[in-house]
C-alpha cells in the first residue's frame, strides 16, 4: 500500500476526470501561509487557494464561525428568508454600492451579470456584451464566451451569440464597437488570470462616459480583484469609477464556495422573480463565512496593511531588474503581483515548490502572487528570496 501523496495520486489515477494538470502533491493541512502535503513538507504559499484563501489557511476565527454556524444550519433554499444573506448583503452593499445576489463562484456570478445586461437591454432590444482580450470571466458558456482568449474556446463551439472583443486601453476600439444593440460593456478593473493588467490611466473612466453616453451598462468583474485584494474592498475604489453591475466570488467566502454579484438599486428589479436562481447560493453556512471574512479584514485592519505591504514588494521587486534583465515589467496592485518576463515564466512554478514555495505562472510569461491578505513580513521576505533565486538561474542559463 502506498502512503501520503502518492496514495493519493493513485486514487485520483483511477476515478478523477483528468481535466486539470496537477503537481503531484496533495496538500493536507495548513495554518497561516504555511501548508503541508500528505508526505509532511511545508510551503510557503504565495498563492493560496488560487486567490481563494485571503486569510491564509484555517484563520481560527473563520473556523470557529464556520463551525458554530455549521452546527446550527448549514443550509435553507431561498424559498425563505435567510439571516445571515440579509446580513452579508447589508456588510458587501454598505462598503460599495446597490443590493446583492448571491451564487457560488465568478462564472456564475457573471452569468447573473450577463442575464441582468439582457433582462435590462431587452425593452429596447439590446443584448450584445463588449468584453476584453486577455480577459478572464469563467467556464460555464456565457462567461466563456465572454472571456475573450481562444485557447479556451478551442473545440467547444458554436459559442452563445451576443459578444463582441476589444483592446483593453484602445478606447475609440470600444466605441466603434457600440451599436443599437449593445447593452453592457463588461471588463476586469485589473486583469488576473490575463497576468495582473492594470488598465492605462483614464481607461475606465472612458468606458464609464461611454456607458453613460450610450445608455449602458457597465459590469466590473471583481471576481479576483474584491473583497480587499487590491488594498480597498473592492478595485474599483481605487479607480474612482463606479460601475452598475459588479461580481464577486474567490476570495470573498475566505475559501467557502461563495459567490455575489451586486448592481445598482435601480436595475435590481430587471432581475424579476423566475429569471434567475442559485439553489445554494446565499446559504447560511457560505454566508456566515463571508461575514467572518469581512469582519476579520476589518478587525485586523488590512486594507491598511496591505497598502503598506504592496508598497514594500514594489520597491523590492524593482531592486531586482539590475541583475535581473529578464523582469520585463513589474506590476503590483495591492497583493495582487505580477512580474512579467522577457522569457516562458512557467518553469519558475515548479521551481519554486522544489524549494518550498508555491507561486503561479499566467500568460505565458507572467509570475503571479497572490499572497493571503494577512501574509507577515517574515514569510513574504522568505518566499521573496526564493523566487529572486529562481528567476536568478533562469536568467543564467539563457
Ligand atoms: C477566477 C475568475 C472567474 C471564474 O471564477 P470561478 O469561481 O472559477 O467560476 C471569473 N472572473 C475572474 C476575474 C476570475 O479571476
Amino acid at each position: 500500500m502506498t502512503v501520503g501523496s502518492a496514495s493519493t495520486i493513485e486514487t485520483f489515477d483511477r476515478w478523477v476526470i483528468p481535466n486539470y494538470r496537477r503537481y503531484p502533491v496533495a496538500l493536507v493541512r495548513g495554518e497561516g501561509s504555511q501548508v503541508w502535503d500528505a508526505d509532511g513538507r511545508s510551503y510557503l504559499d504565495m498563492f493560496p487557494g488560487w486567490g481563494c484563501n485571503v486569510l491564509g489557511y484555517s484563520p481560527p476565527q473563520l473556523v470557529k464561525a464556520i463551525q458554530e454556524q455549521a452546527a446550527r444550519l448549514i443550509h435553507v433554499p431561498n424559498t425563505w428568508y435567510i439571516e445571515q444573506q440579509g446580513e452579508f448583503a447589508e456588510f458587501l452593499c454598505s462598503r460599495s454600492f446597490g443590493r446583492a445576489f448571491f451564487c457560488n463562484s465568478g462564472a456564475e456570478a457573471n452569468e447573473a451579470a450577463i442575464k441582468l445586461a439582457r433582462l435590462h437591454g431587452g425593452g429596447s432590444g439590446r443584448y450584445r456584451i463588449i468584453t476584453f482580450e486577455n480577459g478572464f470571466h469563467g467556464r460555464t458558456f456565457g462567461a466563456l464566451t465572454a472571456t475573450a482568449q481562444p485557447k479556451y474556446h478551442e473545440g467547444l463551439g458554436p459559442l452563445m451569440a451576443g459578444f463582441r472583443y476589444s483592446r483593453m486601453g484602445d478606447l475609440e476600439g470600444v466605441r466603434q464597437l457600440i451599436d443599437d444593440e449593445t447593452a453592457a460593456i463588461m471588463i476586469e478593473p485589473v486583469q488576473g488570470e490575463g497576468g495582473v493588467r492594470i488598465p492605462p490611466p483614464g481607461f475606465l473612466q472612458g468606458l464609464r462616459d461611454l456607458c453613460d453616453e450610450h445608455g449602458l451598462l457597465l459590469i466590473f468583474d471583481e471576481v479576483q480583484t474584491g473583497m480587499g485584494r487590491t488594498g480597498s474592498w473592492f478595485a474599483y475604489q481605487q479607480s474612482g469609477v463606479q460601475p452598475d453591475v459588479m461580481t464577486l466570488a474567490k476570495g470573498l467566502g475566505g475559501g467557502v464556495a461563495c459567490g455575489a454579484m451586486i448592481c445598482r438599486d435601480e436595475i435590481a428589479e430587471d432581475l424579476r422573480p423566475g429569471m434567475h436562481a442559485s439553489t445554494f447560493g446565499g446559504n447560511s453556512l457560505a454566508m456566515a463565512a463571508g461575514l467572518a471574512v469581512g469582519h476579520i479584514i476589518e478587525q485586523e485592519g488590512l486594507l491598511e496593511h496591505i497598502k503598506e505591504q504592496a508598497v514594500y514588494v514594489r520597491e523590492e521587486l524593482e531592486s531586482w531588474r539590475e541583475q535581473l534583465p529578464i523582469i520585463n515589467e513589474i506590476r503590483v496592485c495591492g497583493m495582487m503581483i505580477g512580474i512579467e518576463l522577457t522569457i516562458p515564466a512557467g518553469r519558475a512554478v515548479g521551481m519554486c515548490m522544489d524549494r518550498g514555495v508555491l507561486i503561479n505562472a499566467t500568460n505565458d510569461t507572467v509570475v503571479r502572487l497572490l499572497p493571503a491578505l494577512n501574509v507577515t513580513r517574515e514569510d513574504l521576505d522568505k518566499a521573496l528570496a526564493v523566487v529572486r533565486q529562481v528567476l536568478a538561474e533562469m536568467a543564467n542559463e539563457i
